[in-house]
């Protein structure tokens, strides 16, 4: 983050506006909402400016700038066009730790002003960092087609009864609830269409009902690691949490999307590190939603794909706890899509089966003859240990030496690696992967090359044959 967003209390707080043409005066109109004390140095003012003086809201000091206008001041905006005046502004200023901003001069600014999106007392402010301003509008329309005009009322009306539920709801998480409660029902509707009675005898209602806390547990699929397969009740959950635990394979980027007051528990096994056993997992799930939280259990891809997804719900429902189960993209789904290679075609293959490899080989219920049918697509999760051995039972149970496999890393992300080969190439290709990869093995393998679409901005050569870089 190149800047930090705060809201700055500016309430009769003196601030220096050096300039008064119409750069400044945009600067006085923002500043004026928020109360400050404005004073402005300059020798002549604009004729806005000239109104807001007739109308005592700003002070004139009709004088040049001198270092002595700087005692007692807040923040400073210089809006001069005399770039050796800025200069010294910014230098002074930062001599004497006050905030200064020279308008269009990102270099001498301590702050940068965010564009507003104003509901007051709900208040948006985004940032580019001064990178992007385009982008910046675009993403700023759509924030405030999604925000009721009327959201400051509904904060407003609700702000006034924070007391009173705070004293009937003693405990933080009812208290908690009750609002949630609140904000999804008619309430919000009554005010946005003015029938302010209404929504007033609402929170009454609600107020009166006793508010039990019922904790629940929410298995949650994130997708296999681009956040923009999360789907949207998952996201809706996420910010609804008030504990999530979550597992190795969850992405920063969806980690990034958890409400930021939610209490985030890492349960994940981590080459090296002692990890936390299934048994204590369930445990702790159980423990924290009997306290009436809300737990989130967040996995990646989904939880009841080789997520052990079944036995957390079990024990849930066994222990009398609601459960939710959010479905999540697999990784088999997803990351055969970026990879271009759809699991089922007419021409190439008519199923398609998930595996885990992950001590597949000492497991009798394997029926060989079945995956090594050439009509199915196999999908193997956690190949990698195994990759040699599941290439040879497949081999002498018919697969062909020569069937084309796809090894496919980090898929989805910006990391994507796709490697073809053939199934006899195996593990040398798994040497190369860094994990999680997922096999895909089949004739539709053969589509990629020509269905190939996503590819990662860092590494333009992320597309490579085994024969490209191992010699055989
Ligand atoms: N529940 C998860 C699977 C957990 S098993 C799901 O539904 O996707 C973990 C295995 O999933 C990894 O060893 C790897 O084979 C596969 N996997 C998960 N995310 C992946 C990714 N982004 N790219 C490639 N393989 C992935």
């Amino acid at each position: 983050m190149d800047y930090l967003p705060i809201f700055l209390d500016l309430k009769h707080k003196n601030v220096l506006v050096v300039g008064a043409g119409d750069i400044a005066l945009n600067k006085i109109k923002l500043l004026l909402r928020s109360n400050a004390i404005i004073n402005i140095i300059a020798k002549n003012i604009c004729s806005e400016i000239k109104c807001l003086l007739a109308q005592n809201k700003v002070f004139w000091i009709s004088q040049e700038f001198k270092i002595v206008y700087l005692e007692n001041i807040f923040l400073v905006i210089a809006a001069t066009n005399n770039t050796q005046l800025n200069q010294i502004i910014f230098e002074e200023c930062n001599k004497l730790k006050i905030l200064v901003n020279v308008v269009d001069d990102q270099s001498k600014c301590s702050f940068i002003f965010p564009s507003i999106i104003d509901r007051s007392p709900i208040v948006v402010a985004i940032s580019s960092s001064g990178k992007a301003p385009v982008l910046l509008r675009l993403l700023r329309e759509k924030i405030e087609a999604l925000l009721p005009t009327r959201l400051g009322d509904i904060a407003n009306i609700a702000g006034k009864w924070r007391k009173i539920v705070k004293k009937k709801f003693v405990n933080f998480l009812e208290r908690k609830r009750f609002w949630e409660k609140l904000f999804s029902s008619i309430f919000v509707q009554h005010i946005i269409n003015g029938r302010e009675k209404q929504a007033i005898s609402t929170i009454e209602k609600m107020i009166k009902k006793p508010n039990i806390l019922i904790g629940e547990v929410i298995l949650v699929g994130a997708g296999p690691g681009n956040s923009d397969l999360l789907t949207l009740r998952a996201l809706q959950v996420l910010q609804e949490a008030d504990v999530v635990l979550y597992d190795n394979l969850v992405s920063q980027d969806v980690l990034n999307l958890i409400r930021r007051d939610a209490k985030c528990i890492y349960v994940g096994k981590r080459a090296g590190l002692k990890s936390i056993t299934q048994k204590k997992i369930i445990k702790l799930l159980i423990f924290l939603a009997k306290q009436g939280k809300r737990v989130v259990r967040l996995k990646g891809g989904d939880a009841f794909i080789f997520g052990r997804g079944g036995e957390e719900l079990e024990a849930a429902k066994n222990a009398n706890i609601n459960v939710q189960v959010i479905p999540g993209i697999t990784a088999g789904i997803g990351v055969s899509a970026y990879a271009g290679i759809p699991l089922t075609h007419r021409d190439y293959a008519q199923g398609v089966i998930f595996i885990t490899g992950h001590k597949c080989i000492n497991n009798i219920s394997n029926n060989w003859s079945i995956l090594s049918d050439p009509s199915y697509t196999l999908v193997v999760y956690m190949g990698s240990l195994k990759a040699l051995e599941i290439s040879q039972q497949l081999i002498l149970h018919g697969r062909l030496k020569s069937t084309p496999i796809a090894i496919i890393s980090q898929g989805t992300t910006i990391n994507q690696k796709v490697i073809i080969g053939r199934l006899d190439e195996i593990d040398k290709i798994f040497k190369l992967t860094v994990g999680p990869t997922l096999l895909i093995i089949g004739q539709v393998v053969l589509l990629h090359k020509k269905l190939e679409w996503f590819k990662n901005l860092t590494n333009f050569n992320n597309i490579e044959t085994a024969s490209s870089i191992i010699n055989v």
